[in-house]
This record gives C-alpha cells, structure tokens and sequence, in this order.
C-alpha cells in the first residue's frame, strides 16, 4: 500500500477527550459516532496533502455554518480509489497534488468551540466507504 503522508509538518497528534468530546474513530457526538480523526493543528498550521490526486471541490462540515471550510481529495495513481475528506480548512488549493503538498491553512475553532483542542478532522473512504483513518496512517500518528 502506498504511503500516507502526515497532512501537518512532522508527526501527526490525534485529540484526546477535552470538553467537547474525544477526536478518535468512534467517539460519542450525541446519536452519532465520530467517523474521522482529529489530528491537533494550531490555527494557521500549514495542512498538506497525505496522498497523490486532484484537489475535487470544497467540503463543508455544517449546512448552516459556511464559515467553517474544507476539503475533498480524491486519490490518483498509488492512490486510486482513496479520498480524503480534511474538515477545518481554509486556503485551499485546487488541481493536481502530490504527497506533501500544501493544500490549505488549519482554522481556528475557538469563537465556535470555545476550549476546544484546536485541530482538523479527517475522514478517509476506499472505493467511497469510510474506513478506520488509522490504519493508512498508522506511521504518522
Ligand atoms: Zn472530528
């Protein structure tokens, strides 16, 4: 399988449990169960492309809330048939991207989750189901 790069600069932390819940796979959020990671990101950090693919469209987290942005990559190459889905993201970038590459900037969450560890979400689907996002990165974590 092809390597998955860290989307931040260096190794990539996961959100423990703080006042809004925990950021791992699985965590309660009411009726529903978390279906991404958040791997922590201070605002502005710079986000980088794990997998090699086309930058698809902007994703939003919330219907209602517009302010808070994301992004869709869908995988090419060693990568067919993976997207990655990065939530909390801002700057993006559009076209063909590379492992590695910048493809936007972390947002800041405080004004919408006061105390909140600040981070991105990430959700990763193979052949457009969600899988355990830490099984491709499991290295980076
Ligand atoms: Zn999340």
């Amino acid at each position: 399988m092809a390597e998955f790069h860290s989307i931040v600069e260096g190794r990539m932390q996961s959100r423990g449990r703080d006042a809004f819940g925990s950021g791992q796979p699985g965590a309660s959020r009411g009726h529903r169960s978390h279906m991404g990671i958040d791997v922590i990101a201070f605002p502005m950090q710079k986000i980088l492309s794990p997998i090699g693919g086309e930058v698809i469209r902007e994703a939003f987290p919330y219907k209602d809330d517009p302010s808070m942005r994301g992004v869709l990559i869908r995988g090419n190459g060693d990568y067919t048939g993976w997207e990655i889905k990065l939530f909390y993201v801002l700057g993006l970038f559009s076209g063909e991207v590379r492992p590695g590459d910048l493809i936007g900037h972390a947002q800041n969450l405080a004004s919408k989750y006061p105390g909140i560890t600040n981070h991105v979400h990430m959700e990763v689907l193979r052949s457009s189901i969600k899988v355990d996002p830490r099984e491709p990165f499991r290295q980076c974590f």
